[in-house]
Formats: C-alpha cells, structure tokens, sequence
C-alpha cells in the first residue's frame, strides 16, 4: 500500500484560454512548468448552470438535478417566490474529503467554495477566510477554533466582496492591489497550514482570479464597450498581474512540498467578456403572446426601445448579485430602497405576476436564460398541462428563441436552447428551469429582434463586465505527462481522488474516476524512493 499525498489547488474561474497563453509567453512561470512535466486535461463543466453549478457539483460528484444548487437564486419550491439557491448549507451530501476522513486520512481544506466546515473531520476545514462568494455561510472552521486563530496570525482578506456599483478608476486600482495582496496573504497562509504536519490530502482554493474576471474584463480586453483607453496599465494587466501574483504563490506552496507528493491544479471554470441576453427575456416572452398578449407588437413599439420599463424580472435581474451583500446591510438595519421593494416581492408570491402566466424568465444564472412554464400540479396556480399543452408551449418558445437575432452583429444571438431533462435527471430536476437559454457570447446582447417579436431592446446594466464560460483545466504531477484527451467531467474529479486514496465512492457519487487516465503509464513513487507497482496490479 502507498503512502502517496495529493496536494490540490484550486484557482477559481481563472479563464484556461489566458492561463495557456500567459503560462507560453513566460508570464506564469509555475503553471508553465508543471505544463511541460505534468499531465493536462479540459474538464467538461454542467451546461447552463456556471454561476451555481460547478464547484457544488465538484464537492459531491454529483449532477446539479441531483444536488439541487445550480443558480444564485432559483424559485422557491411549491411558489413562485425566490430564494437565493447557494448557502452552504443547502448541500444535500457531505464534501467528499468526508470519505478520506472516515477511511482515516489526514485532512485539510481552506476555502473550497460554498463548503461549509465539516464537523469532526479527520484533519482541518476552514470556510470563507477569503472566497469570491463568502455570504454562501459564515467565516469559520473545523476544529472551531483554528479560525480564530488565523485571523489573529494573518488577518482578514482584504477583499470582503468584489461586487459594487459605480467604481472610479481609483476604486478599481484599489480592488487590483487588494486583490494582489490577498493572493500574497492566502498563500501565507495556505503554506502554514499545509505545513502544519504532512496532510494526505491538502486542498485550498485561490478565488482573487475568480473576482479580477468579473471585474476587470473591460481593462484587458479591447472589444470590450466599457474598455477605457486611458486607464492605467496597471488596470489593463490587472486580471493577468492577479493569474501572476496566484502563479507565484503557488510556486511557494509546491516548495514545501516533496518532490514525491502528488499535486493536482484545478482551474474550476472558464471567464470572458459578460455578453449574455438573459435580462432580455422577459420582454421576449411578453411579445410571444404566450400569456396572452399581443404577439405582434405595433410597429412605434416594436421599434421603440423598452429602457426605463422596470418589470419585477428585470429589477431583481439588476440587483442579482447585491442581493446577498445587501441581506447583510439589512442586518445592519439598512433598507436600500429597491432591496426593501425587493424583499417585499420575494415575501408576498400573491403579488407576483408569474403566478397569472403561462411560461415566465427568472433571474438564474447571468450566461444562461432561464424560463419556467406554469406547470399544473407542480406550481400552486400552474395553468399548462402537463403533456401535449407543455412540450406545444415549450417548443413554440424555443423556435421563438432559436429565431431571434442580434440587431448590432446581425448574427443568431442564441447557441442553442434546452428542455432541462435533456441536459440532466435527478431528483431536484423539477426545481430545475424547463428551459435553459444559451446566449451567443460573442458581442454584447442590447437588444433582439425577430419577425415575430419585432425588436425589443434594453441595454445591459450590470457592473460585472466578465462572466463566466464553459470548461475548466485540471494540471497535474507525479502523473502521466502530456494532453488528456478523454473526457473528464466536474463531477469526475471527487471520485477520482477517492480512487487516488483507494477510497470508495459513496452510492450518492454519480462521476466516474478518471484515474486510469491520468496514471496510464505510470508508477506511483513513494517519498521514501522505493519503486511501486501501479494500484491496479497491487
Ligand atoms: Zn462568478
Ligand atoms: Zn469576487
């Protein structure tokens, strides 16, 4: 029997596409190096759901219809109210470093997202010292303490929350340097705690390149509408000075490491300009008729632009991401205007609109458009059966949706839509959208138009001017060297450790390990330097 370790470092929504070319062109001279001796893999990421879904379905190796967390908010069972769908809590299973603990491993894990502390692990868990989404449950650790007492060595990352509205120029140059100076302290601190005693396996997450993504697009990225020629170079290279400053620290961690440990390098998922449709399509479905409207729009409105028309989808598509930001003001008894309008909505389904419409969009994720059809006997007032009435209503929105264009490109400004069952099954399907829309990302998306519904139009008003694209990268060492070309799914990566640790996978786990992949060809060396046979002849 090994005694392997596994070190994993997750780099948190840091785009593959700029890691390869930065890492190529000598900027990420870590990454670069574990490239050319280690093996790479894409890794497929759950379709739709890149907001919720991936590093959920990363902690269970599970499907989102199985683990039920794929969308910031996401309607309330049995009404038609919202709820935010992400605090830590809802996970319906344990992380499976749980099973490493009961199998008797040695366990550390800081800041792995959306995962809250596990109690009597078999090892160390600290939750939201310094993550992109720390509101999903409060800073804390196991044993209870720990926290407590890094907080007193390291302090608090210096970035609380990355999102607000209406950054200056300096604001921005602030959140840059407090980004590099969180990525300095959480590295500090990573390598303490890694070098606490000698781990089996040891996991901690970067999330500051998940932040300089949605932040800092505009600066890079000429394209781009909001790009300022005049910002500074320190702006325009921030994402790739915060990839850097993550190389670096990575680098450091790896040097208090053992040449023999074995060391994973997780890029969770994929970031690139924010050009989605999403806040569009609740005009959309108004002018289809499909509530029973008008579908063909006058012509003074169907040239008119809909700026300024607030509907409740578009207002709580506005405030999105504050929302759980301004729950915590509101524990410090502030009440901003539109959250306190907001509130109200969420509180009181009987006000709600949807509960009158046959099909409606909701706010989901910010990539991918979400429409759910008032279903009878799933909704509390649902008014389409379910049957021929619901396959006719939703194949009639989805030729609607696949007709529509973007005026400014002239181009289809929808990839492709999906009846959810398509995409997924398990049990939390019905919590699901019925459809879920995914917008062309190439140009931004401020109006649409189609013979059907004429054209509507509003620009985009979101301060995130990065969001999120498909698939993510898993590098690694002490494995096989060279591309991976099979394919390796999120949710493969939870029993693939597991099987790293010949631990089995609980009955829950729907992934499969891809460790025959990554070991094809090659010997685990133990760290005291006595050859091993591969797992599979021992
Ligand atoms: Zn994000
Ligand atoms: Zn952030």
């Amino acid at each position: 029997m090994t005694q392997s370790r596994l070190v994993l470092i997750g780099i948190d929504a840091a785009s593959s596409t700029l890691v390869r070319e930065w890492a190529a062109a000598g900027d990420l001279p870590t990454i670069a190096g574990l490239l050319r001796s280690g093996f790479d893999a894409t890794i497929a990421t759950p379709l739709g759901v890149l907001e919720g879904g991936i590093w959920p379905t990363f902690l269970t190796g599970t499907s989102p219809a199985s683990h039920g967390m794929f969308s910031h908010l996401k309607l309330k069972p049995r009404t038609y109210g919202l709820e935010v769908g992400m605090y830590a809590d809802r996970l319906p299973v344990p992380p499976f470093w749980t099973h490493l603990s009961r199998a008797g491993k040695r366990v550390a894990v800081i800041d792995a997202p959306f995962a809250r502390p596990v109690r009597k692990l078999n090892g160390i868990h600290v939750t939201n010292w310094g993550a992109h989404d720390p509101w999903c449950w409060p800073r804390s650790s196991w044993p209870p303490r720990l926290v407590g007492e890094l907080v007193r060595r390291f302090g608090s990352h210096p970035v609380d929350t990355c999102d607000a509205k209406d950054r200056s120029l300096e604001d921005y140059e602030d959140l840059r340097a407090r980004l590099i100076a969180g990525v300095e302290k959480k590295t500090s601190l990573l390598r303490h705690c890694l070098e606490r005693e000698r781990w089996d396996f040891f996991f901690g997450v970067f999330s500051e390149s998940h932040c300089a993504g949605h932040q800092f697009w505009h600066f890079m990225d000429p394209r781009h509408p909001q790009h300022d020629r005049k910002a500074s170079e320190a702006l325009r290279s921030a994402i790739r000075d915060v990839y850097r400053a993550i190389d670096a620290g990575v680098g450091t961690i790896l040097g208090s490491v053992g040449a023999g440990t074995h060391v994973l390098l997780l890029l969770s998922h994929g970031m690139g300009p924010y050009y989605a449709g999403s806040h569009l399509l609740d005009l959309v479905i108004e002018r289809l008729g499909v509530n029973g409207t008008c579908a063909a729009a006058p012509a003074s409105r169907a040239e008119g632009t809909t700026a300024g028309v607030s509907t409740p989808g578009r207002l709580l598509w506005t405030l999105r991401y504050l929302l759980p930001y301004e729950l915590r003001l509101e524990l410090k008894s502030r009440f901003p205007k539109p959250v306190a309008t907001l509130r109200r909505w969420i509180g009181r389904p009987d006000s709600n609109p949807w509960c009158r419409m046959r099909a409606f969009a909701f706010p989901s994720n910010n990539m991918t458009g979400a429409i759910r059809i008032n279903l009878k006997g799933r909704e509390p007032e649902g008014l389409v059966e379910p049957g021929v009435e619901y396959e006719a209503l939703r194949k009639d929105i989805t030729d609607a949706l696949l007709a529509l264009e973007n005026p400014e490109t002239g181009r289809p400004a929808v990839q492709w839509v999906a009846r959810v069952e398509e995409l997924y099954e398990g049990p939390r399907l019905r919590d699901m959208p019925d459809l879920l829309v995914e917008w062309d990302h190439n140009a931004p998306i401020n109006a649409l138009c189609s013979p059907r519904i004429g054209r509507v139009s509003q620009a985009f008003g979101g301060h995130r001017t990065g969001d999120h694209r498909q698939n993510g990268l898993l590098i690694g060492r002490g494995f096989r060297t060279g591309e991976i070309t099979e394919r390796i799914c999120t949710q493969d990566i939870a029993p693939t450790i597991l099987d790293f640790f010949n631990v089995p996978s609980p009955a829950t786990c729907e992934g499969k390990s891809a460790l025959p992949f990554l070991r094809n060809g090659w010997l685990i060396r133990p760290e005291d330097g006595t050859p091993a046979k591969p797992p599979q002849a021992a």
